[in-house]
């Protein structure tokens, strides 16, 4: 694996790239994280399930969702691992067990929108992502990469799509794991998700300036992924 040496906003040098990928719900960022991460061999670490797993963790103790103080002291005591691991779908571990499937309930979802809203608990995840990809050599995928967590990210991708896609995929997705929902159901809670992530105060949902867009309503997935590893491929190769 070769890539560039860049400095870093810290000043320090990292050896491989990061690659951020930042969207909404639903428009394609794990197929495409997890796509860049075989391809190039980077670990792929998905933000938002961090967020999930204190979610989670609130939800089944006594800590309510919009309380932050009690949502810190919950997360002193929490551990977190986000297990990239090559040709298999990533594990999540919180405090040593595995809640992979669990966080990908409906009610782990919308916990983790409201549990993402407040800024010390954005600050706990963030020194742990940085953390997590000071090295390099990760697709780091999330809603305020490009914009907060690495600044300074090698390659930057804002994946969108139109709601109507991504509320269909979203549905689609949800019926092949056999929850009955309906698509209007699927489409609203999205959107409401959407809403909440564009609209808070810290570090909400949005493009860093210098980001590439990609709209995966007007190209298929395949498209995108090929697009995405040509951007990440042409970096690598200017650094060699
Ligand atoms: O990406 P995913 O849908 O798993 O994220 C769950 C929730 O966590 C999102 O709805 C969003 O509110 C929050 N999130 C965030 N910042 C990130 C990743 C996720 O606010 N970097």
């Amino acid at each position: 694996m070769t890539a560039p040496v860049e400095p870093t906003a810290s000043g320090t040098r990292r050896l491989h790239p990061v690659i951020a990928i930042d969207g909404p719900a639903g428009a394609g960022k794990s197929t495409l994280a997890s796509h860049l991460a075989r391809r190039f061999g980077f670990l792929n670490l998905e933000t938002g399930a961090m967020y999930r797993a204190l979610a989670l963790k609130a939800l089944e103790g006594t800590t309510a969702l919009d309380d932050e103080s009690s949502l810190m002291r919950l997360a002193e005591t929490t551990h977190i691992v986000l297990e990239s691991r090559p040709n298999e779908s990533n594990r999540v571990l919180l405090d040593g067990a595995d809640v992979t499937a669990r966080i990908r309930e409906k009610d782990v979802a919308e916990a983790a929108s409201q549990v993402s809203v407040h800024p010390r608990v954005r600050a706990w995840m963030v020194e742990r992502q940085r953390a997590m990809g000071a090295r390099g050599g990760v697709v780091m995928e999330g809603r305020d990469i490009g914009t907060h967590v690495f600044p300074d990210a090698e390659v930057k991708i804002f994946l969108d799509a139109a709601d109507a896609v991504r509320g269909e995929r979203r549905f689609l997705q949800d019926a092949a794991a056999g929850k009955a929902p309906t698509q209007e159901a699927v489409l609203a809670a999205v959107r409401d998700r959407d809403a909440r992530d564009r609209n808070r105060a810290a570090s909400p949902l949005q493009p860093a300036p210098d980001a590439v867009h990609l709209d995966s309503s007007s190209m298929t997935l395949e498209e995108v992924c090929a697009r995405a590893e040509a951007l990440v491929q042409e970096k690598i190769s200017a650094g060699t």
